[in-house]
């Protein structure tokens, strides 16, 4: 005979194994994450059957509804992520926040009081990239792992992680070849941000396709155009194309970057024939630095050997409103690479879709240098 906890447990079990069952049937949902470089594993977001989608705003869209919740001098790009999340919130099975900058790491305490979502988990990275910060980062992705089982009654194992992380590489390599392609060919600035978007927010097969085709359209293409200059961008990632636009319009053509919707995505790939989650442990603290993480030097060198590659020497820096990681960065880092020999122009920039008229007045400056 059951006594009465012990019936109370059985049927709280079937309805567990019920909700799993029943969500196992959605296996096209998508989890959204929020994070301000690529530190964020979506591979085990995708292992797990779901679609990662990396939340990157809308700079059409005015912040107001954020802006309830966060003073107007954060950073106006991670309001524009969090507005996005109060919208579309509804239409995600859940949402990973991965530890970034300073401003992303308060938003996981403010979205966990309002953004309304299933399922909020809190990603933790490391910022070092030595053995400890492997075993944090291996730590981390066993964390989300059982967050995910527990939510939603899949366990990642390690067959599902290695196919994903397969998936992952070939995104990386197609897209190296995409990059690659700015060097020979025509591609406007705008046309590279938005293969990258593609990739980080459509579902992977998806994703393979539509780079495959610009691969395809961007290799017919006419050859480099002689009146554009050659230039490598780095700072606060770039969200919006009009911005890239800007640049394109100022008679600069954006070959090497080292951002996260950009080189940073791609530039290396997951090590296969290890054990996954080893393997992309390392993988994430393998990437091109970014201002958030510890490792000036790093970050420097990665610019410095891109630059060294590529035979250019200009450096557009440009640091959006209000975003400190990259504020206190550029200073070294631009120095570093005056040092080296490259010109750099640095330049502070608002967060709007409309041409920046300053940024517009110091990129004519720089054209003309050049
Ligand atoms: S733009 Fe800068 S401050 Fe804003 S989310 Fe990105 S790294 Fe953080």
């Amino acid at each position: 005979m059951l006594n009465g906890w012990a019936l109370i447990y059985l049927i709280e079990q079937l309805i567990n194994i019920f909700s799993k069952k029943r969500h196992s049937k959605n296996l096209m949902e998508t989890i959204a994450y929020f994070d301000a470089s690529h530190d964020m594993p979506e591979e085990v977001i995708a292992a797990a059957g779901f679609v990662p989608y990396k939340i990157l705003g809308n700079v059409h869209v005015s912040n107001d509804p954020a802006d309830r919740y966060l003073p107007a001098f954060f950073c106006p790009a991670a309001r524009s992520m969090l507005t996005e999340a109060l919208a579309k919130t509804g239409q995600w099975a859940g949402i990973v926040i991965a530890q970034g900058c300073n401003a992303t790491n308060r938003h996981h305490d403010v979205w966990k009081r309002h953004v309304r979502t299933p399922f909020l988990h809190w990603f933790n990275t490391p910022l070092k990239d030595d053995v400890p910060a492997v075993r944090f980062m291996k730590t981390e992705l066993w964390r989300l792992v059982d967050a995910l089982y527990r939510q939603f009654g899949i366990l990642v194992n390690e067959a599902m992680l290695a196919d994903a992380c397969r998936e992952s590489n070939t995104i990386k390599k197609k897209l190296q070849v995409f990059s690659g392609l700015r060097m020979e060919k025509d591609i406007t600035n705008r046309e590279y941000l938005e293969v990258l978007v593609k990739s980080m927010t459509l579902p992977k097969p998806e994703a393979i396709k539509e780079i495959d085709a610009a691969i395809a359209t961007m290799k017919n293409r006419g050859p480099f155009p002689a009146d554009k200059i050659k230039v490598l961008l780095t700072g606060s990632d770039v969200t919006y194309p009009e911005l890239m636009e800007q640049i394109d319009e100022a008679g600069f053509r954006v070959v090497r970057d080292d951002l996260s919707i950009g080189e940073r995505y791609f530039a290396t790939l997951i090590p296969e024939e290890e054990n996954p989650f080893e393997a992309l442990a390392r993988y994430y603290l393998s990437i091109p630095k970014p201002a958030t993480k510890l490792g000036l030097s790093k970050r420097a060198q990665y610019l410095e050997t891109a630059l060294e590659q590529s035979g250019i020497r200009a450096v557009i820096s440009q640091c959006l409103k209000f975003c400190e990681p990259y504020a206190y960065d550029a200073v070294l880092v631009n120095n570093a690479l005056k040092e080296k020999g490259c010109r750099v122009l640095h330049v502070e920039r608002e967060y709007t879709p409309t041409p920046d008229n300053q940024m517009a007045t110091r990129l004519a400056a720089f054209a003309e240098m050049e």
